[in-house]
C-alpha cells in the first residue's frame, strides 16, 4: 500500500481481548496504514484507558455501566469521547468515523453491533465466531444486501478465504478443517471427568481468551467452525471435513472438483489473519519467525474421536439440521463453559447440559431474526436452570 492511500480506520469491538490486543499490536507497528478510531471492553477499564491514551481513538466504550465515571475522569484530559451500556455498542457501531470493524467481542453478545456496522456499510473483519453459529443466514444475507465483505479472522476461515482468492469461478469439492485436537487429544473420558479449569485452560498451540480456549479443549470450537464456513463459504454439510492436525501447521484447504487441493500454511500466530484481514486484498511485510521444512518436523493428521468429544458430534447436528439448533446449541455452550470456568459444572457435564437444552427448546426451520434473539434467551435460561448452584 502506498504512502499517499489514506489509513484504514479501525474499530476495534472488544480491543482488550486476546484478539482486540493482537490488532492493536498490528495497528501500532503499520501507524502508515491503520488508525484505531474506535475501541470497546466490557470490563477491563484500566487496559481500556491505558490504549485510549496510546492510541488516541475518537470513541471508546466500556460496557459496564458501573465503569464509566472511571473511564471519564482518566480520559477526562483528552479528545476521546466516551460511552457506555449496550446499547451504545450498537449506536457506534453505525457511526461514520471508522471503515473497518475488527468484530472481536466474546459470544452473542457481538452480534448485534456487528449487524449495525454491515447495515451502516462497514468493511467486517470476523473473528467473532458466535456472530454466524448463531445468525448465519441473516448476517451473510445483509452482508450481500449492503455489498459488505465479511473477511474472516478465524485462522482456519482466513486459511480457506485465501486458498480462494482467484478461484471465484471454481466450486469447491469440498473443504478441510484442522483442528489442534487441543490439550487432551488423545484422551478418554475416564480422564476427562477429572479435568478442572486451570488444565483445560492450558492450550498447547495457541493463547486465546478463556472461552474460546475451553471450546478447544471440548473441540466445541471445531463445531462453532463448521457452522462458521457453512455460512462464510456457502457450502452443504457433507462439503465441510475435520481432521485433527496437533502442529497447528496448515491452517486448512480446500480441495476443488478436478481434486486438487490448496492449503495455505504458517507458524500458529493470531497476527497473521488479524493483518491480512484488516489489510486486504494487500499483505504486510513483518519479520515474525517463518517455518522452516528443514528442520526435523512432522505434520499428522487423524480422525476426531467423536464418541468421547461429543460436543463436535452434537455441534454437526446443528450444523445437519439447521434453523435456530446453531443458536441454541451456543448459548447452551456459552452457559456451560462459564459454569465450567466458575467450577460450578464438570468437563464432561458441559457436553449432557448442550444436549439437553437442545431436545428441550422448540425447533424453528427458518428463524426470524428476533426469533433467533428469543431462542438464544429461552436457551440460556433452560441451560442455567439445569445447574445446581
Ligand atoms: P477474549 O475473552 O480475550 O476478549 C473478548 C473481548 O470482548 C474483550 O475485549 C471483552 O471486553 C469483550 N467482551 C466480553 N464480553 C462482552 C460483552 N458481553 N459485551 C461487550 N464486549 C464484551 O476473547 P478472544 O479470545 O479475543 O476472542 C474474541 C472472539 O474471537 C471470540 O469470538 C473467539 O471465538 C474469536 N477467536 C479468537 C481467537 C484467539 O486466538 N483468541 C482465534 C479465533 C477466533
Ligand atoms: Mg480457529
Amino acid at each position: 500500500m502506498s504512502t499517499t492511500q489514506p489509513k484504514k480506520r479501525i474499530a476495534i469491538f472488544g480491543s482488550t481481548g486476546s484478539i482486540g490486543t493482537q490488532a492493536l499490536d498490528v495497528i501500532a507497528a503499520n501507524p502508515n496504514l491503520f488508525s484505531a478510531e474506535v475501541l470497546t471492553a466490557q470490563s477491563n477499564d484500566e487496559l481500556l484507558v491505558k490504549q485510549a491514551r496510546k492510541f488516541n481513538p475518537n470513541i471508546v466504550v466500556i460496557g459496564d455501566e458501573k465503569r464509566y465515571a472511571r473511564v471519564k475522569e482518566a480520559l477526562a484530559n483528552t479528545d476521546v469521547k466516551v460511552f457506555t451500556g449496550e446499547k451504545a455498542l450498537e449506536e457506534v457501531a453505525a457511526m461514520d468515523c471508522y471503515d473497518l470493524m475488527l468484530a472481536a467481542i466474546v459470544g452473542f453478545a457481538g452480534l448485534k453491533p456487528t449487524l449495525k456496522a454491515i447495515e451502516a456499510k462497514k468493511i467486517i473483519a470476523l473473528a467473532n465466531k458466535e456472530t454466524l453459529v448463531v445468525a448465519g443466514d441473516i448476517v451473510m444475507q445483509k452482508a450481500v444486501e449492503n455489498r459488505v465483505p465479511v473477511i474472516p479472522v478465524d485462522s482456519e476461515h482466513a486459511a480457506i478465504f485465501q486458498c480462494l482468492v482467484g478461484e471465484t469461478r471454481n466450486p469447491i469439492e469440498k473443504i478441510i478443517l484442522t483442528a489442534s485436537g487441543g490439550p487432551f487429544f488423545g484422551k478418554k473420558p475416564n480422564f476427562l471427568v477429572n479435568v478442572k479449569r486451570d488444565h483445560a485452560l492450558q492450550h498447547p498451540n495457541w493463547a486465546m481468551g478463556a472461552k474460546i480456549t475451553i471450546d478447544s479443549a471440548t473441540l466445541m470450537n471445531k463445531g462453532l467452525e463448521m457452522i462458521e464456513a457453512k455460512w462464510l463459504f456457502n457450502l452443504r454439510p457433507e462439503q465441510i471435513q475435520v481432521v485433527v492436525h496437533p502442529q497447528s501447521i496448515i491452517h486448512s484447504m480446500v480441495q476443488f472438483e478436478d481434486g486438487s487441493i490448496k492449503a495455505q500454511m504458517g507458524l500458529p500466530d493470531m497476527k497473521l489473519p488479524i493483518q491480512y484481514a484488516m489489510a486486504f486484498p494487500q499483505r504486510i511485510a513483518n519479520n515474525f519467525p517463518r517455518y522452516d521444512f528443514r528442520k526435523p518436523n512432522t505434520l499428522t493428521f487423524d480422525e476426531p474421536d467423536t464418541k468421547t468429544f461429543r460436543n463436535l458430534a452434537l455441534a454437526t447436528d446443528a450444523l445437519h439440521k439447521g434453523g435456530n439448533l446453531p443458536c441454541v446449541l451456543n448459548a447452551a455452550n456459552e452457559i456451560a463453559v462459564f459454569a465450567f470456568l466458575h467450577n460450578r459444572l464438570g468437563f464432561l457435564d458441559m457436553t449432557d447440559l448442550i444436549e439437553k437444552t437442545m431436545n428441550k427448546i422448540p425447533f424453528i426451520e427458518k428463524p426470524s431474526l428476533q426469533e433467533y434473539f428469543d431462542s438464544d434467551a429461552e436457551a440460556r435460561s433452560f441451560a442455567a436452570s439445569l445447574i445446581h448452584m
